[in-house]
């Protein structure tokens, strides 16, 4: 079968890969009908981890079940389903309270398992012709039958739950103020999570106008380019004041305008990790809350900087300590919410389909990967359809 393969640093391939098989009785295996590429793929795809050549990416997967081990009893042949990004086994102390981003049983030695993405386990990814699913009657979410809203569920894979899991990592109530940072899909979703919930004031910051443009639009957001000026001076003067929740959905590969005047988007040089960390601690008010689904790295020893190599990041705690400020982190726990999200979608009360900006044929990985990570105007969410 086809799957979209890493070559190395800027480069995948659509290669011809093992098809998938039954490994354990739980498993169940699927066609996949649409798989998209992430933000989180772009770390590996970029040549930032230690992800190998020859790994098939892909971890926000849906389908139609068409292989179903012995020992699973809720799955047939035929069914619709979604899988949550994480990989997880439904019955370690993590799951069992809801925190499936942070299975034990999965990945040992990390904290939590995903399909198709270094460090998190022996799962291959789904942007592939076909996917073996784990734990399946746990880990599948069914659909209805048909192909509607094939878009919008798809996104349940991902992103409108991690945008959602910003939103109550930072405990957002209906009638707060929050700032959201990052436009990309995660913090776009966390800015239409935020405008269900019924915030009263959504700030958006970011420096592609037309995700930024997106978000206003969709989210009756406030778009903040900070690029025209300091984010945080921006946002207190727009609206009088510090806002009461924060959101960071950038992560460690932050852009600092300052750094480095050249026009290179995503030039290292011009990243400052801690960047957005140190901004919201400044724009939330004394006691606020802070979400942060934007991803950090762990230490790493073999870093060239020190900084790195101890996994400091040169954050204001002073300042963070001062306001009694609270911060939720981590990956999203999926199955926490997207029960809740497809019924939304399905009852008309969410399309988060807007944030789609193209559909494509698995061919067309290699060239949309490479638009994607330059953050190209109006390349927003990308799907495959293999
Ligand atoms: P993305 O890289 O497309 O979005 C990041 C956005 O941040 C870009 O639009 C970029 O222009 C903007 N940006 C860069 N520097 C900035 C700055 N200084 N201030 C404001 N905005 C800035 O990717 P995405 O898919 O939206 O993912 C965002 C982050 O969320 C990534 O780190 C990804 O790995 C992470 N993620 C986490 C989870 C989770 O479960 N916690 C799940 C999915 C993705
Ligand atoms: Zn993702």
């Amino acid at each position: 079968m086809d799957a979209v393969v890493y070559q190395g640093p800027h480069e995948v391939a659509v290669e011809e890969v093992d098809e998938p098989e039954i490994e354990h009785p739980n498993d169940v295996v699927i066609d996949i009908t649409t798989t998209c590429i992430c933000g989180s793929d772009l770390h590996m795809y970029e040549g930032r981890t230690d992800a190998e050549p020859g790994i098939v990416f892909g971890h926000e997967n849906m389908g139609i079940v068409d292989e179903v081990g012995e020992g699973v009893s809720t799955l047939e042949k035929g069914d619709r389903i979604v899988l949550p990004f994480n990989v997880a086994c439904g019955f370690c102390k993590n799951c069992e309270e809801g925190y499936t981003g942070f299975c034990t049983n999965v990945n040992p030695g990390f904290a939590g398992g995903a399909y198709g993405y270094v460090a998190m386990g022996p799962y291959k990814g789904g942007q592939a012709e076909r996917l073996r699913v784990p734990y399946a009657d746990f880990n599948a979410l069914k659909l209805p039958e048909g192909d509607e809203h094939e878009d919008s569920f798809s996104l349940l894979a991902d992103i409108f739950p991690t945008g959602w899991h910003g939103t109550e990592l930072a405990n957002l109530q209906p009638g707060e103020s929050v700032a959201i940072f990052g436009a990309g899909p995660v913090g776009a979703m966390a800015a239409y999570s935020a405008h269900i919930k019924g915030a009263a004031e959504i700030y958006i910051v970011d420096r592609v106008p037309s995700r930024l443009d997106a978000v206003e639009e969709n989210c009756d957001a406030i778009p903040i380019n900070f690029e025209e000026g300091d984010p945080v001076e921006q946002i207190i003067e727009e609206h009088g004041d510090e806002v009461d929740k924060g959101i960071d959905a950038v992560g460690y590969q932050a852009i600092d305008p300052e750094t480095d005047p050249s026009d290179d988007a995503y030039d290292p040089a011009r990243e400052n990790p801690a960047i957005v960390l140190n901004q919201l601690i400044q724009v939330v008010r004394p006691t606020g809350e802070l979400g942060i689904p934007g991803l950090y790295v762990p230490s790493d020893p073999g870093a060239p900087d020190e900084m790195a190599a101890q996994g400091r990041l040169g954050i204001d705690f002073g300042k963070f300590f001062e306001k009694g400020l609270k911060c939720g982190t981590g990956q999203a726990n999926v199955k926490q919410y997207n029960r809740y999200l497809r019924d939304l979608i399905i009852e008309g009360r969410a399309d988060p389909s807007w944030i789609v900006s193209h559909r494509v044929g698995l061919d067309e990985a290699p060239e949309m990967y490479e638009a994607f990570d330059n953050r190209e105007e109006g390349v927003t969410k990308v799907l495959l359809e293999p």
